[in-house]
């Protein structure tokens, strides 16, 4: 499956602002967007003027996509799902991908970003309704189970990174049960509920030309 393999710090630097792409290391005085608030390349510096709609739009867009850590052709997909739902289609939008199971894992804190949490999804570490899923992209359901499968329950990883997320509060459309490694999915997340900040109306303006 197709992913983005660059340097992710130059996504946020891009955006101009934290994505939170790396785990640990955004929280850190490390991270690249504290230390060069300029976009990347050499230009980076110079490029002050003011942007366009289209430009400010597009810029929205590149900014969900990579807090999701979604392909073009992928987001387009999604748009394209969210049009046939009823509702507004931006918050159907988000809805979506947050629904993403890779996006579930990281919320419920098994992992320190949502690339960490692809990566513990595609090496089989959960399963939905008691069944393995190695896809990241699988979009979750209201009454569905997301559980760590036997064989990864006592994984290091998962241990720590629970521990080290204890503080995160997981969002009130998944009900966790930290005990036994598993979480309902009580209804499907709305606007309130997704806590990034996107404007997703710049979003559905910039497909809808
Ligand atoms: Fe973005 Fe994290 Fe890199 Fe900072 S450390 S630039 S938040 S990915």
């Amino acid at each position: 499956m197709a992913r983005y393999t660059g340097a992710v710090c130059r996504l946020c630097r891009r955006e101009g602002q934290k994505l939170f792409l790396k785990g640990d290391r955004c929280y850190t005085g490390k991270c690249a967007v504290d230390r060069r608030p300029t976009p990347p390349g050499e230009h980076g510096n110079a490029r002050s003027r003011k942007a366009s709609e289209y430009g400010l739009q597009l810029r929205e867009k590149q900014k969900a996509r990579r807090y999701y850590g979604v392909l073009e052709r992928q987001f387009a997909n999604y748009f394209e799902m969210a049009t046939k739902q009823k509702g507004m289609t931006g918050e159907n939008l988000l809805s979506i991908l947050e629904t993403r199971l890779d996006n579930v894992i990281y919320r419920l804190g098994f992992a320190m970003s949502r690339a960490e949490a692809r990566q513990l999804v595609r090496h089989t570490h959960f399963a939905v309704d008691g069944k393995k899923v190695n896809i990241p992209s699988y979009l979750v359901k209201p009454g569905q189970t997301i559980s760590v499968v036997e064989k990864s329950r006592s994984m290091e990883k998962l241990k720590s990174s629970l521990e080290a997320n204890g503080s995160r509060v997981p969002p009130k459309w998944l009900d966790f049960d930290r005990n036994n490694l598993e979480a309902k999915v009580l209804s499907l997340p709305t606007r309130e509920d997704i806590d990034l900040p996107i404007e997703e109306h710049l979003i559905v303006e910039l497909y809808s030309k």
